[in-house]
């Protein structure tokens, strides 16, 4: 037997030891399963980790948080339980079946047997076990067929109702498809189009579904998984009206590798959300109001559904960027603007003028901050007041058209931006 445990990094192993005699402790097998057993097979990173006990998962999961002094959180109704160590989770649950009371319903939960509980899987490659228990540690468990097809570089469903019970698996099939180079399997990719044939997307939770397209946009190269599931489903999931044109796929392209340069510029303030900037990319082509239905729909952050409208509604006027010439016109049009929406601009627009304005922006005008707070202004005999936001709005401005530098010329311009604004009331 080999162990496949071997080649998990040193910190993993004595984790999984620790975790290991634990269980045998308390009388149960436990095993670690899923795109974790795929990704060490594949010798991939390890980064999270999922357990599957024969026993109660939330008494094991507690013991262990004790035993390394870590946070634990448990998730009573579904009999799972999660430990936090050193960045990654430690998910800990019952091997279960799960029944659908019908198709793209949230299923169903029962205890059950671990070939039940990977027979529940989507795909086989994601339906392998790696046993954790004292007897047989390091032992492979592979009753249908994971690894060969992981060799054969194949996506292949466990059984003929897979999509259909689970409509969010075809998204989940083009995403590992995708990210490892494989193939749908023959079989698997009839009854994914039956699936798709039936409309199948459209009866799941639209949550879930949200939920496995940001998976997606997240991948570090997104454009061809993007370009899959328009060849597939036409993003009609999404809304009905959309409809992805080869200039799309290409601004994609451009998005990753305006992308690919500024996340690693650590200069930036924050590091963009780069999926938000594809998801704005596939939506662009819809009205206000249908871009507006499909973030309701699918309930996005507000915070993101601000970035998506604002790249939408700032596209057309981030043309006159290109005529901007002075940095004070430059940081006004673009300070109001998120990183995300100024990233889309820059891969939209190839123009050399209006990307060297962009550039400079994120170079310098958006470090720009005030030496001065609100206390100085307090100091200087200014009660606080909406004034305030305008004072700084005009101290920017003078430090970037004056060039001012130390808190002393702030104070001096502040006093004289009192002036003026006095004079004016
Ligand atoms: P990633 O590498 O992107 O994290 P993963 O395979 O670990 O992918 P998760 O979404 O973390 O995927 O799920 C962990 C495991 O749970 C999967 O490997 C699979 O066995 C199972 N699983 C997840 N989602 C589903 C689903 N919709 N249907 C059936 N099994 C699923």
């Amino acid at each position: 037997m080999v162990n496949k445990l071997k080649k998990i990094p040193p910190e993993f192993k004595k984790l999984l030891k620790v975790t290991s005699r634990l269980s045998r402790d308390l009388g149960y097998d436990i095993y670690l399963v899923g795109g974790i057993v795929r990704d060490l097979i594949l010798e991939r990173g390890v980064f999270d980790l999922d357990i599957v006990v024969q026993g109660d998962a939330i008494k094991l999961a507690e013991k262990l948080s004790k035993k390394l002094k870590v946070d634990f959180v448990r998730h009573h109704s579904f009999g799972t339980a999660t430990v936090a160590w050193k960045g990654h989770k430690i998910d800990f649950a019952l091997a279960r079946t799960e029944k659908y009371s019908h198709w793209g319903a949230l299923p169903k939960v029962k205890p059950a047997s671990l070939a039940e509980d990977l027979l529940r899987r989507d795909f086989t490659i994601n339906a392998m076990a790696i046993s954790l228990s004292q007897e047989d540690y390091g032992r492979l468990v592979d009753l249908y067929g994971g690894m060969s097809d992981l060799k054969k570089g194949l996506i292949r469903v466990l059984h003929q109702n897979s999509f259909l019970e689970d409509p969010t698996r075809i998204l989940r099939a083009i995403r590992f498809q995708q990210r490892f180079g494989f193939k749908l399997q023959t079989q698997t990719f009839l009854l994914l189009k039956q699936a798709l044939k039936k409309k199948a997307l459209i009866w799941v939770n639209p949550h879930r579904l949200r939920d496995e397209l940001i998976l997606i946009l997240k991948e570090p190269k997104p454009c061809g998984y993007i370009r899959k599931i328009d060849q597939l489903t036409r993003f009609h999931f999404l809304s009905p009206r959309l409809k992805l044109t080869d200039s799309d796929f290409k601004l994609c392209k451009r998005i990753s590798q305006v992308l690919q340069y500024y996340q690693q510029d650590n200069r930036l303030p924050r590091q963009p959300q780069g999926w938000l900037i594809y998801l704005a990319a596939i939506l662009k082509g819809l009205s206000f109001k249908a871009i507006e239905k499909v973030l309701d729909d699918f309930a996005f952050k507000k915070g993101e559904r601000m970035i998506v409208i604002s790249i939408r509604k700032g596209l057309l006027k981030a043309k006159k960027l290109k005529l901007l010439a002075s940095p004070k016109a430059v940081y006004c049009f673009l300070n109001p603007y998120s990183l995300e929406a100024i990233l889309f601009f820059y891969a939209f627009y190839p123009q050399i003028r209006l990307r060297r304005n962009i550039e400079y922006f994120l170079a310098e005008l958006i470090h720009k901050r005030t030496e001065l707070n609100g206390h100085d202004l307090k100091a200087l005999g200014l009660e606080p007041s909406r004034l305030y936001g305008r004072i700084f709005k005009s101290l920017i401005y003078a430090k970037i058209t004056k060039g001012l530098k130390t808190k002393s010329e702030e104070v001096k311009e502040a006093r004289s931006i009192l002036r003026r604004l006095t004079r004016e009331k």
